[in-house]
């Protein structure tokens, strides 16, 4: 067994565990591998293992690795900050993106995903720690937002990420979630069908799944400490 293939088979471990901890189907938790920096080997790995779902934060990085990876069935999940003038790409390239915080930016992946194409899956991203230096929507402007994505007929709004504040205690890491996840309740109170709450990564996926997490986000416990 590869190193990656036993890293992946622990992480899965992992997510079963959690899940079996907090009474939940351990199939109700997505596994997304993020594999950003690492080479287009270590996902073809990941993928003779099983993996299916890569989650990718540097769009120039991404892209080569995407091409040379089009001989396997792949999903692809934009998860890094997105730049106006990228979004073009992003909407071609990528099945979902976890990072929309901006209507403009919503508009324009909906205008540029290419026609016969599925919608692009859409989270957006909401700064649950309320963190001034933090990326995403403070979480009294996730309705409006929510609401001006669903008129977008090539957007289609799954639900809801977050990455809280680090933080070693698990009672501070849950709390961060139980926000994020009452966040997503409202919204389906709301109306809004949603099946996807991203949220957990390697330090802290047990707190996420407890949480009612259903996608959790991995690099390091699968590709090994990143050198950059
Ligand atoms: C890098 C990254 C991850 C994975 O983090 P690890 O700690 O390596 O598991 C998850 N989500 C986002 C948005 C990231 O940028």
């Amino acid at each position: 067994m590869t190193d990656i293939t036993s890293r992946l088979l622990a992480v899965k471990q992992r997510i079963e565990q959690a899940a079996q901890r907090s009474d939940r189907n351990p199939d109700s938790v997505q596994l997304l591998a993020v594999s950003k920096t690492r080479p287009a080997e270590d996902i073809r790995q990941a993928h003779a293992a099983g993996q299916r779902a890569f989650g990718e934060n540097y769009l120039q990085d991404a892209l080569p690795k995407i091409a040379a990876l089009a001989d396997l069935d792949l999903e692809w999940h934009f998860i890094g900050a997105i730049q106006s003038n990228k979004s073009r790409d992003i909407a071609q390239h990528f099945d979902w993106v976890h990072t929309v915080e901006r209507v403009k930016i919503a508009r324009r992946l909906n205008e540029q995903r290419p026609p016969g194409a599925a919608p692009l899956n859409i989270c957006l991203q909401v700064n649950i720690s309320q963190e001034a230096s933090k990326a995403g929507v403070s979480p009294d402007e996730v309705l409006p937002l929510a609401r001006a994505i669903a008129t977008l007929p090539n957007l289609r709004l799954r639900g809801l990420m977050a990455i809280p504040a680090a933080s070693d205690d698990v009672a501070i890491q849950r709390a961060a979630f139980r926000a994020l996840y009452a966040c997503q309740q409202q919204l389906i109170a709301e109306g809004f069908e949603l099946d996807t709450l991203s949220m957990g990564m390697s330090d802290d996926l047990e707190a996420a799944i407890a949480e009612g997490s259903t996608l959790v986000r991995i690099g390091t416990a699968i590709f090994g400490t990143r050198s950059t």
